[in-house]
């Protein structure tokens, strides 16, 4: 044999290992159950509440929340390194939608693998008169119930194995929460039309389920946010229209809401959001409870 043949054979062996390697790279990058578990992961605290009640009894499955659970709202979230660790890893992301998670596209580029799951589908934005959009959806029980059904229903398609656990949480999640709507519409009947200013953009989508007559402050969860002309035209308007009822969130800060209160004699509901809690199963529907209990008062 000479030189050039060897040559030819060492570039070829080269060329073989070369493509073998990068085959093997890819087969490892396609397997996403790289250690057997599919990697859920939920963007923040109230998704991460639905996937706990669907997944639970769920084999080989790992749960996890991308943002701390004390963060509260998403609004202007800027992605931690932590993050990314987390969502690069993730098989399924797990997310509220309509505009709350306004770093998706990041995300989706770091891991062009993983299934991403919207809650949101179907349910509609509730801020018609421009190009905003209200993401809170969850204060409204039947776009929760909405949010429970569509994550269940696309998990059980991603994870055909789990599929009837996912479906049975689902059910009887779902019947809880139907149970317990029916007892707070009942129980707040005597809100329906009744004049509320709303001072925490979360409750937007409770104002609707309850049909009150509300009149909400954009706040970004963060009322000394509020000018003081707006301050003004909102106490002249409670004063005009007998307007006896302001919204906060029991974690917001409420020397606003104070002022306003004292000048009107209007009185304050510290409500939940159920932006942040303790991340036990029952969360949501402690959570409605406690609600149920303030403006039943
Ligand atoms: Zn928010």
């Amino acid at each position: 044999m000479n030189k050039k043949k060897i040559t030819i054979i060492i570039v070829i062996i080269l060329a073989i290992l070369l493509v073998g390697f990068i085959v093997w790279k890819n087969l490892n990058k396609n397997n996403i159950q790289d250690d057997g578990k599919l990697k859920i992961v939920t963007s923040f605290y109230p998704i991460y509440i639905i996937a706990q009640n669907i997944t639970e009894g769920a084999n080989n499955i790992e749960l996890g929340n991308m943002a701390d659970v004390n963060v509260g709202c998403l609004h202007d979230y800027t992605l931690t390194t932590e993050d990314m660790k987390k969502v690069e890893k993730a098989d399924v992301f797990v997310v509220n939608g309509l505009g709350m998670e306004n770093f998706i596209d990041k995300v989706i580029n770091s891991n062009n693998t993983m299934q991403v799951i919207d809650s949101s589908n179907g349910i509609e934005n509730i801020i018609k008169d421009d190009n905003e959009t209200n993401p809170h959806i969850w204060t409204n029980i039947n776009n929760y119930i909405t949010q429970v059904k569509n994550i269940s229903e696309r998990l059980q398609q991603i994870d055909s194995k789990n599929a009837n656990i996912y479906k049975e949480n689902a059910e009887n999640y779902i019947n809880q929460l139907e149970k317990l709507e029916e007892e707070y519409i009942q129980k707040l009947e005597g809100l329906k039309g009744k004049k509320v200013v709303n001072l925490n953009e979360a409750f937007e989508y409770l104002g609707q389920e309850l049909q009150m007559e509300m009149t909400t402050i954009e706040t970004n969860h963060e009322e000394s946010t509020m000018s003081a002309e707006m301050m003004s035209s909102i106490i002249e308007k409670m004063k005009n229209e007998n307007i006896q009822m302001i919204l906060v969130d029991k974690n917001d800060n409420k020397t606003m809401a104070e002022t306003i209160a004292n000048e009107t004699g209007a009185k304050i509901y510290e409500l939940d959001s159920g932006l942040k809690g303790s991340i036990e199963k029952d969360a949501y529907i402690n959570m409605v409870k406690y609600n149920m209990e303030i403006l039943q008062n």
